[in-house]
């Protein structure tokens, strides 16, 4: 049976890796994204995966394109909360408009989204939704309240929901990146990377592939009792 895959935030960085694993893998997937029609564009010409551009903060407009999506290319069966951004700043600097946007964008989209496929999996008794936290979310991050508190956010919600729908073949798990060599990373200033990466036991920064693979296991139909957990994926960074 083909399964169909969402990738929230797909085109780039890690996004872009879980959709080619689980392309690899024989799922038909779909990649979202926000704005960055250029580097949507060149993510489906290398590879051949077709793109929704959706805002996953507004939740009439994820409502609507992931029911476009199901009409499409069949129903759901794995959604991916991958879509995130940061706004970093130290608390008394942080605008209400910083902390709003990663709030909206990192934590409220995962209700958006769920929200719109939870019913179809409840009837179809089978789903996998894995939410994108982050070793910030465990630990807290100078100048992240907002990020963190996104981030610490989905794990409850993670829970929370793997609890309400376990008993309807749908598990829901979290994944807890450390720091992973993508565009988000790689605007942080050199010299707190060189800080960052001396901390990382494995001794380098993750790699999209690292995560990916990690989802990929955990949305396999085997993998049908795994639920409400969270994974951390952080070279020994943080031990949770
Ligand atoms: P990138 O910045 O490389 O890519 C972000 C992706 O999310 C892009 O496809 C972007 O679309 C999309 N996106 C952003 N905002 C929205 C939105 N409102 N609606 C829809 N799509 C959106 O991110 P990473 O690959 O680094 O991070 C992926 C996830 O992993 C995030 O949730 C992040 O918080 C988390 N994470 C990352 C870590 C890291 O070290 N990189 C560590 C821990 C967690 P567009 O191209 O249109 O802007």
């Amino acid at each position: 049976m083909t399964r169909v895959a969402l990738v929230t935030g797909g085109t780039r960085g890690i996004g872009e890796a879980i959709c080619t694993t689980l392309q690899a893998k024989g799922y038909v997937v779909i990649a979202n994204y926000a704005g960055n029609d250029q580097a949507a564009q060149e993510f489906t010409e290398r590879t051949g995966i077709p793109t929704a551009k959706f805002d996953v903060s507004d939740f009439d407009a994820v409502q609507t394109a992931i029911a476009g999506i199901e009409s499409e290319y069949g129903a759901i069966d794995v959604l991916v909360n991958n879509a995130g951004i940061t706004r970093d700043g130290t608390m008394h600097r942080m605008s209400f408009d910083k902390w709003d946007a990663v709030i909206q964008t990192n934590l409220a989209s995962c209700f958006n989204t769920c929200k719109a496929v939870i019913d179809g999996m409840r009837e179809r008794n089978f789903g996998r939704i894995i939410n994108v936290g982050s070793v910030n979310g465990q630990a807290g991050q100078y100048g992240q309240v907002n990020y963190a508190a996104a981030k610490s956010g989905i794990h409850g919600f993670t829970k929370a929901l793997a609890l309400e729908n376990a008993a309807k073949g749908i598990t829901v798990n979290a994944i807890a990146p450390g720091y992973v060599d993508t565009d988000m990373v790689r605007a942080v200033p050199e010299d707190v990377l060189v800080k960052i990466i001396r901390t990382i036991p494995v001794g380098r920064l993750g790699r999209p592939e690292d995560i990916a693979n990690s989802v990929a296991f955990l949305v396999d139909d085997e993998s049908s009792f795994i639920t409400g957990s969270t994974l951390s994926i952080n070279g020994g960074q943080h031990m949770y």
